[in-house]
């Protein structure tokens, strides 16, 4: 692990270890095999962030008869939330009468979350429930409750594991927190 990363004139340290990251990805993926046990479920991996996490989290549950599918939607510019959701790919699968788990990167504000959960009750599936690797609780603007979280954090900018800053630094392994100083 470097011990610190450079990108667009912001340091980032250490934060969360890649041993950590996929023990708590064994824990989330246990609790999405139990819970639906039995049921043929489709993964929704929230693009971009949430690819890293959606691939390593879909091979720990491990259900052969589950399938993966991909949207998009945009609300950040640098390191601050501008307060609109934009969808830019939409879902181009019929949802009705499917048990849909969302895997998404991070909840912040909660704005992406809810509104995609909104959206996607309108195609009656017969469950929907949401997977994030990260939460920050403290960001909420909405009460959204993730069912799956890998890690509940404090509302700090971090990046690596998918994440990004301005579409960089997703390929880190580990993942880092924004310096104080
Ligand atoms: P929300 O709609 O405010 O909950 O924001 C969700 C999206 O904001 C995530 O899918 C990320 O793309 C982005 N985001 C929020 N916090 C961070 C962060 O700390 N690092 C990188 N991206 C973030």
């Amino acid at each position: 692990m470097d011990s610190k990363v450079t990108v667009d004139g912001l340091t980032f340290v250490p934060y969360i270890t890649r041993d950590e990251i996929e023990c708590q990805v064994k824990r989330v993926a246990g609790e999405i095999r139990t819970d639906l046990k039995g049921k043929n479920p489709l993964f929704l991996c929230v693009l971009n962030g949430a690819f890293i996490f959606a691939a390593d989290l879909l091979r720990e549950v491990g259900i052969n008869d589950a399938k993966i599918s991909f949207v998009k939607y945009s609300s950040y510019e640098g390191t601050s939330s501008t307060g609109k959701v934009k969808e830019i790919i939409g879902l181009n699968e019929d949802i009705e009468g499917r048990d849909v788990v969302i895997v998404e990167d991070i909840v912040d504000t909660g704005l992406t979350a809810s509104m995609m959960v909104a959206d996607l009750k309108k195609r009656n599936p017969r469950s929907i429930r949401f997977a994030t690797l990260l939460h920050k609780p403290e960001s909420s603007k909405t009460g959204f409750k993730p069912d799956y979280v890998a890690f509940s954090i404090p509302p700090k900018f971090i990046i690596g594991y998918g994440l990004d800053l301005d579409g960089k630094v997703r390929n880190l392994k580990d993942i880092y927190v924004i310096e104080e100083d």
